[in-house]
């Protein structure tokens, strides 16, 4: 690997309330609230992304997407250990060792549909020699009723439009419902407890092959789904998916389970060492752009607000 994960972003925290040890952690920016408006914390947004450090480079805007308990915070945890270990060899980690990030943090847990953000910006250099800002976001929605559906793919879209690279989680099965409107980068399928090896292999290429066939158009499906499947093309430049085995009982239904490795089956770890990788390696992180041209951390702040306003119009 030739790039190191160099001087982690420090910030000048105005509120000591806020972060009150300093660690990093994550910071809600948006919230979508019980009257269905959408909330914006620019304070907490700006102090992120224009840190001294951060702000005029140019961002990687990594968003894994999903429902709650989708297991979206589980695998942060993992992207996280892979930033913070500087993309080594070692960066799974101890077998005993708890998992932290973005879950079992108090408030992290609760049933909230909007975007959050690792407060830690982190510095990569890529291979050509370009130093980037790689930001991690968390977006959930709600799907128990119509408006918060909307809700949903609302902030779906927003963060869509704001990420680079977009990871969508979905047990077992391809949520087809969604529709981006936009064109924009990447969009993975993240498909968990794949449980048809057999039918199409773990990982990337079983993926994308599975994909195919979920893609393809016939006739006797209903024209929105038809529909989906003409767009989602139009859609991302690059589009794939990658299929993820059961992680074994003690994730799935434990509540004692503090995510250490030791109490994960093993094929799922295995995947996990190609999944982390492939997504977040050096050379494999992708830039945002918008119209053509690369996005600093401080012209993402700008698009963001911009993006809100328009649903908030
Ligand atoms: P989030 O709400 O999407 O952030 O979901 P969490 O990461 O908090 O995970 C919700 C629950 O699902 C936890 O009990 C995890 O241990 C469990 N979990 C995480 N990943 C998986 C997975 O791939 N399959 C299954 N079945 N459970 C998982
Ligand atoms: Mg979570």
């Amino acid at each position: 690997v030739t790039g190191s994960f160099t001087d982690k972003a420090t910030y000048d925290w105005s509120s000591e309330e806020e972060e009150p040890d300093g660690r990093a952690r994550p910071i809600q920016v948006l919230v979508v609230k019980d009257d269905h408006t959408f909330e914006l914390d620019e304070v907490a947004l700006s102090r992120i992304l224009l840190a001294e450090e951060v702000h005029n480079r140019e961002v990687v805007a990594i968003s894994v997407a999903g429902a709650f308990r989708k297991g979206k915070s589980f695998l942060m945890d993992f992207m996280l250990r892979y930033m913070y270990s500087q993309a080594s060899e070692e960066w799974l980690g101890e077998a005993e060792a708890p998992l932290i990030g973005f879950s079992w943090r108090g408030g992290s847990e609760r049933e909230t549909t909007g975007i959050q953000i690792w407060s830690e910006v982190f510095l990569v250099d890529k291979p050509d020699g370009r130093k980037v800002a790689v930001l991690l976001m968390d977006t959930q929605g709600t799907f128990d009723s119509q408006s918060t559906l909307r809700d949903s793919a609302t902030v779906f879209a927003l963060s869509t439009m704001i990420s680079s690279m977009q990871l969508f989680t979905e047990y077992g099965r391809l949520a087809m419902e969604e529709t981006f409107l936009k064109p924009f980068q990447s969009m993975i399928f993240l498909v968990r407890d794949w449980s048809f090896p057999y039918e199409f292999g773990y990982g990337q290429e079983g993926g994308m092959k599975f994909l195919e066939k979920r893609l393809k158009i016939s006739e006797n499906q209903h024209e929105e789904l038809q529909n989906v499947r003409k767009h989602i093309h139009s859609c991302f430049t690059n589009i794939s998916c990658f299929l993820m085995p059961h992680p074994g009982l003690k994730v799935a239904t434990n509540p004692n389970f503090d995510g250490r490795l030791k109490e994960i089956d093993r094929e799922f770890i295995n995947n996990l060492q190609i999944l982390v990788p492939w997504l977040l390696s050096p050379k494999n992180l992708d830039v945002k752009e918008i119209n053509g041209s690369n996005i600093t951390c401080r012209g993402l702040l700008e698009y963001f607000k911009a993006y809100i306003k328009i649903y908030q119009g």
